[in-house]
This record gives C-alpha cells, sequence and structure tokens, in this order.
C-alpha cells in the first residue's frame, strides 16, 4: 500500500495524526479534523500491519531491554582482581618458578574470562543500540509534539502504554520510547518496516555476536591449555 499524504488541520495547517476515528481535535488550535473516508479505508486495511507489531512488542522488549552496564563492570572487575590473584597463586604453587613463566600460565591467561565478559557486554549493547536507532521515531521539532515516522514524517499518535507505534500513513513501525537523539540517518529510513522484521534482526545479530565470543573463548581457553601442557612436557 502506498504511504498516504498526512492530513492537515485547516485552521492551522499543522499535520495531524492519522487515526481510527472520523474527527479529531487539532492539539495546536484546537480546531476539529475531519478523517476522510477513503484514510478511514486505509486505517483498517492496516489492522493486520498494528496486530503484528502488538504481538511483536513483547519479544522486542526482551531482547532489547537486555541491556545493562553490569556485564561490562563484572568484566572490568574480573580484569582487575585476576591478574594479582592468579600471580599470587602460581607463585605458592610454584615458588622455584621463573617470573615469566608464571607471568606467562597464570597472570596473562587470568585476563581471558573478564575480557570476554567485558566485550560479551559491551558488543550486546552497541548491538542493542545500532538496531533501536534504525527502527526509533524521528523526534519532532517543536516541542512537546509526539514523535514523527522515521519514513514519511508525519506526526504519530503515541499512547503512554506503548513503545512502538505504526504510522497509520505508509504503515512503517518506529519505537517512541527511549528515542535516540541522533540525526535521521538514510539507514533509519530504509531500515525494516515492521517492528517483527527490527526483533528478528536484533535476535540474529545479538546470536551471531555472542556465537563469535564463545568460539573465541573456546580458542583462547584452548591456548591456555596448550601453553601449560608445553610448559610441562618442557620440564
Ligand atoms: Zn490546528
Ligand atoms: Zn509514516
Amino acid at each position: 500500500m502506498n504511504a498516504l499524504e498526512p492530513i492537515h488541520c485547516q485552521r492551522c495547517g499543522a499535520a495531524v495524526p492519522l487515526i481510527d476515528a472520523p474527527e479529531q481535535t487539532c492539539r495546536y488550535c484546537e480546531h476539529a479534523v475531519e478523517t476522510p473516508p477513503e484514510y478511514l479505508d486505509a486505517v483498517h486495511a492496516r489492522r493486520d500491519i498494528v496486530a503484528a507489531r502488538k504481538a511483536a512488542e513483547p519479544k522486542w522488549r526482551r531482547l532489547a531491554a537486555g541491556s545493562s552496564p553490569w556485564w561490562m563492570i563484572a568484566g572490568g572487575a574480573l580484569m582487575t582482581l585476576a591478574p594479582p590473584t592468579a600471580t599470587a597463586v602460581g607463585f605458592s604453587l610454584e615458588p622455584a618458578q621463573s617470573t615469566a613463566l608464571i607471568f606467562a600460565l597464570m597472570t596473562l591467561p587470568s585476563l581471558f574470562p573478564g575480557s570476554l565478559v567485558f566485550v560479551w557486554g559491551a558488543t550486546s549493547d552497541l548491538t542493542r543500540d545500532g538496531v533501536r536507532a534504525m527502527v526509533a521515531a524521528r523526534p519532532s521539532d517543536k516541542e512537546g509534539a509526539p514523535p514523527e515516522c522515521r519514513v514519511c514524517g508525519a506526526p504519530l499518535e503515541v499512547s503512554n502504554a506503548e513503545l512502538s507505534c505504526t504510522c497509520l500513513y505508509c504503515g512503517t513501525d518506529s519505537l517512541v520510547t527511549d528515542i535516540p537523539v541522533t540525526a535521521i540517518s538514510a539507514e533509519r529510513r530504509q531500515a525494516f518496516g515492521s517492528l517483527e522484521q527490527a526483533t528478528r534482526v536484533l535476535r540474529l545479530r545479538l546470536w551471531v555476536v555472542h556465537l563469535a565470543l564463545v568460539l573465541f573463548a573456546v580458542f583462547l581457553g584452548g591456548l591456555a591449555v596448550a601453553l601449560y601442557a608445553a610448559h610441562r612436557h618442557l620440564q
């Protein structure tokens, strides 16, 4: 379905959101603005899009609200505490060992878990922020005005309970809570139209990031074991 031209208030000229009602009051001048019948038909034709968006909201909430600084804090703490602890343990277990060997076999590998946890947190957050920025509504230039559709720029009818909104003029879903204050990019305009797609993309990206980190962790673990085995063999 093609995007519809936004309806404008006949008195003050402001664009009004498209809603499922034959009439609404202009938020700026309180003039009554009628919804033409063909626009109401379009609203009804977009019912499935709205229903799909509402169904996707809980999934999006679970995936996107997982952002937490605690992974980075825990990783940072591990990175700070593990090396001195591992070094002390190394010296107490094998007091005759050279400092360089303790460093290679204990101190250095002890940095791995903390740095992985830190990178896990940082990359997850970056992935979430990236997709969130792509589907976020456009903040309005006018103070106190509702956010605008990220694709066609029409004002959105935002209810407090919802974290996203479907523009009934063009059928695009936008996030209306936690809107990042960044310039609207071409990428955002061309991003997936529905929250459902955005949720799928975010899930896939998080999955790829986490899989890469798990593989890297396995690699580091193998490296630490190999170093230790080589050291045992040489003794
Ligand atoms: Zn008006
Ligand atoms: Zn739109």
